[in-house]
């Protein structure tokens, strides 16, 4: 490989039930790309989880499982949703474009495709999926939301961590995550659900009002506020104001059986660090554990 930055590389899985397709595309790759390949949509959904892949095309026409359908069932697993698929379809097909581009397909290809046409769009898209990759790998921001990411909250907790305890002051953090969001997905589609994240970091983000705090995306529809030099009791009012932000949002759920509308559980969580016997990990259970026992009493609502 001589110049790294224009090879090609990367990982792509084609899913479809043609083997014509499926072998044009697996020779027209040398070795810096891995082309993995399936006739079924339901192999193809368990092969992309396993080897995450950069790239998927994907054929719309298939027996049982259809392409849309798959695509659906790929954005249901958060590790591979963002993975971006390409539509393989028929030319002059009464296919839905929309449909594809509502799951969030970057690209359509018609059949009967073109070699050089496929290689040329797939390096396109393996190479801007790599420029994405390396940016998110410097970045410290939630690419989603726009709000700080897992990474910038490791990071602010530690240096936090030890602020606290050079001046014995405490550390709050909340844990915050959505209720029943998996059904909003189910109901209303992962574009949908993504508007909805977006929505709540924002609601989320108006709660806590000092500089110091930091609000971030700890992953999935989970939130971490950071609360430095600040009390159990303040930390529970800023609680109960996200609750009342998510809830004041009056986003339809339907999904949630008690409120019919977007609601958050939150765990609050509170230490004086002064020793290394305990560390904002231990800082994260405690939260975490606050959070399992606010969904357990019966969701939208703060446990402290
Ligand atoms: P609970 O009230 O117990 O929290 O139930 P839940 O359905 O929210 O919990 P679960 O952890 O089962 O589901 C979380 C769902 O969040 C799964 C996944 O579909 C969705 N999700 C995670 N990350 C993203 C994302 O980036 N975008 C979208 N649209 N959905 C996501
Ligand atoms: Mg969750
Ligand atoms: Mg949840």
């Amino acid at each position: 490989m001589s110049d790294q930055s224009s090879a090609m590389q990367g990982k792509i899985l084609v899913i479809d039930d043609d083997p014509i397709i499926t072998e044009t595309i697996e020779i027209l790759f040398d070795s810096d790309v891995t082309v993995l390949s399936t006739d079924n949509g339901r192999d193809g959904i368990a092969l992309a989880a396993e080897e995450k892949p950069d790239l998927i095309l994907l054929d719309v026409k298939m027996p049982d499982m259809d392409g849309y359908e798959t695509c659906s069932e790929l954005r249901l697993n958060p590790d591979i949703a963002d993975i971006p698929i390409i539509f393989l379809t028929i030319k002059n097909e009464s296919t839905d474009e929309a449909t594809g581009l509502e799951l969030g397909a970057i690209d359509y290809i018609a059949k009967p495709i073109v070699p050089q046409i496929i290689k040329a769009r797939v390096k396109n898209h393996l190479t801007q999926k790599r420029q994405r990759d390396e940016l998110e790998n410097l970045s410290t921001i939630d690419a989603l939301t726009g709000i700080a990411n897992r990474r910038r909250l490791d990071e602010y907790l530690d240096t936090e961590w030890r602020r606290a305890t050079r001046n014995k002051y405490s550390l709050s953090i909340l844990m915050i995550d959505i209720d029943y969001f998996k059904s909003y997905n189910d109901n209303y589609g992962h574009q949908k659900g993504n508007d909805c994240l977006r929505a709540v970091a924002e609601a989320v983000s108006l709660a806590p009002r000092r500089p110091s705090d930091l609000v971030a995306r700890y992953g999935g529809e989970e939130f971490c506020i950071v609360l430095p030099d600040t009390e159990l009791a303040s930390a529970t009012e800023i609680a109960e104001r996200v609750r009342q932000n998510v809830a004041g949002l009056e986003q339809e759920n339907s999904g949630s059986p008690e409120y019919g509308i977007v609601t958050v559980s939150v765990g609050v969580a509170t230490a004086t660090p002064s020793s290394d016997d305990f560390n904002f990990d231990t800082l994260l259970e405690l939260a975490d554990k606050q959070l399992y026992q606010a969904k357990e009493s019966g969701r939208n609502q703060i446990s402290s």
